[in-house]
Formats: structure tokens, C-alpha cells, sequence
């Protein structure tokens, strides 16, 4: 009698895992995304719908920051190299990301301006800001308060990275793919292979193109640099798509 109920149990539990499955298929009409979207973090929840990516993320990172509350198992007091560290105000707070991304991206005809606030989103789910620290304002005080993984957080809580996000880098390579911006175009690390990669290199919107391990065929990409713009340049190359908050 045990054993058989066991066994009705085992069939139980089956049948429910099935249509718990068939259900969230039927619910979006979506489906999985392109393979090289497997490099995000478990934590980042994507699916594809016609020609929409889309992405979901708490934007919190995976890592250590002087920014978490010192309760958090992932406060760290900053351990970093520059000796100008200043901690700003800020603490991380959770946030409720939806990036919508072209599935297909192409290069926009008229060019358009990345706006203050996400442009993009790295592996981990954290959000990618532009070169400026406001309006047309440069980056220059905000440096000083990136962690020791060059993120912090602005006034919300929104944790960001603006430049090479290095616990993206040391995990994924110097040249691995590191995100994408809302225009659907991958952004990778400082080399390409074993080179380093300058402004030179790049286009005015901070990229160019040639064949990577995701891209097999060639694609556009951005690469982040050492130097000012860091990320993107004069703007999307492509349509952006959108992030809602
Ligand atoms: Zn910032
Ligand atoms: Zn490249």
C-alpha cells in the first residue's frame, strides 16, 4: 500500500509540473531568446516575442559594494585602487526593469542621442548609463565615487555602471560580451582577442564591426574604453528600443 502510494504521489507531482509548464507557454506566446542571451545571470529573466527582447531585472548587482547596506551580506567597504574614493549618499535599492530590445538590430537612418538614465543593460541586470553625469556635464566628480567595481548608485538607489564594469570583465573575459544597449547591439570589454581597443578604433557611436563567438556571421558592436566616451559615443547606432522603471 505504501509503495502504490508513493507512486500516485510521483504521478501527481508529474502532472503538475506539466501544466505549470504548458501554462506559461501559453500565457506569453513567447519564446527563448537567441542563444548568446543564455550569458545573462540567472537572475535576468528573458524571452523573446516576435521581434522583441525582452528583459527583466531588479538592476541590483551580484557582487560586493560599499553601496549595500552594512547589513547586506554583499556590503564591502571599498578596497579599491583609487585613493580619491569619496562614497556618495546613495544606498542600493531594488528596482523593476523591463528593456525592450530589437531581437534583429539595424542601423537607424537618423541617429539619435542616448538619453540620461539606462541605455542598456549588463549580464548581471545592472543598468549602463551614458558618458554624462547630467546635462552635457561630464563624468569627472562621479568617478570618484564608483566602487571597486566602477558601479554606484544615484539618488533612487539605481545602481549603474557608466564605464567597464569589472566584475563583469574579470568573469567574462577582457573581450567577452558584456551586455547589450537598447538598440539591440551587443557592447564588449576593452579587447578584441588579445588587443586593446581605443577610441581610434570605434566609430563616433563607439563601435564597429567584425565577426565575435556570439556574432559568427559579423555583427555591429560597441566596445567600452579606457577613456571618455568609455561606452557609447554620439548615440545609438541603431533604433532603440525601450526601458520602463
Ligand atoms: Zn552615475
Ligand atoms: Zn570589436
Amino acid at each position: 500500500m505504501k509503495y502504490y502510494s508513493f507512486i500516485t504521489l510521483l504521478a501527481l507531482v508529474s502532472v503538475l509540473g506539466c501544466n505549470s509548464g504548458s501554462d506559461s507557454v501559453a500565457a506569453g506566446d513567447s519564446e527563448e531568446a537567441p542563444a548568446a542571451f543564455s550569458r545573462f545571470d540567472a537572475s535576468v529573466d528573458i524571452v523573446q516575442e516576435g521581434q522583441i527582447i525582452i528583459i527583466e531585472s531588479s538592476g541590483v548587482p551580484n557582487h560586493p559594494s560599499p553601496y549595500w547596506p552594512t547589513t547586506s551580506s554583499l556590503y564591502k567597504a571599498y578596497d579599491g585602487s583609487n585613493t580619491a574614493f569619496n562614497l556618495n549618499p546613495n544606498q542600493i535599492a531594488t528596482q523593476q526593469y523591463t528593456f525592450r530590445i530589437p531581437a534583429s538590430p539595424a542601423e537607424a537612418s537618423t541617429k539619435s542621442a542616448t538619453p540620461l538614465g539606462p541605455i542598456g543593460v549588463a549580464l548581471n541586470g545592472v543598468a549602463i548609463f551614458n558618458q554624462y553625469a547630467g546635462p552635457n556635464q561630464p563624468l569627472t566628480n562621479e568617478i570618484d565615487s564608483f566602487d571597486q567595481y566602477n558601479g554606484h548608485p544615484q539618488n533612487s538607489g539605481a545602481y549603474h555602471y557608466h564605464v567597464e564594469p569589472l566584475y563583469i570583465t574579470d568573469l567574462v573575459g577582457k573581450d567577452g560580451l558584456i551586455g547589450y544597449l537598447l538598440d539591440g547591439f551587443p557592447l564588449y570589454g576593452p579587447k578584441d582577442g588579445s588587443e586593446t581597443v581605443t577610441n581610434n578604433d570605434l566609430d563616433t557611436y563607439h563601435g564597429h564591426v567584425h565577426v565575435t563567438t556570439e556574432y559568427p556571421d559579423g555583427i555591429y558592436h560597441y566596445h567600452v574604453t579606457s577613456e571618455d566616451p568609455y561606452i557609447n559615443g554620439n548615440g545609438f547606432y541603431g533604433n532603440a528600443g525601450t526601458v520602463s522603471q
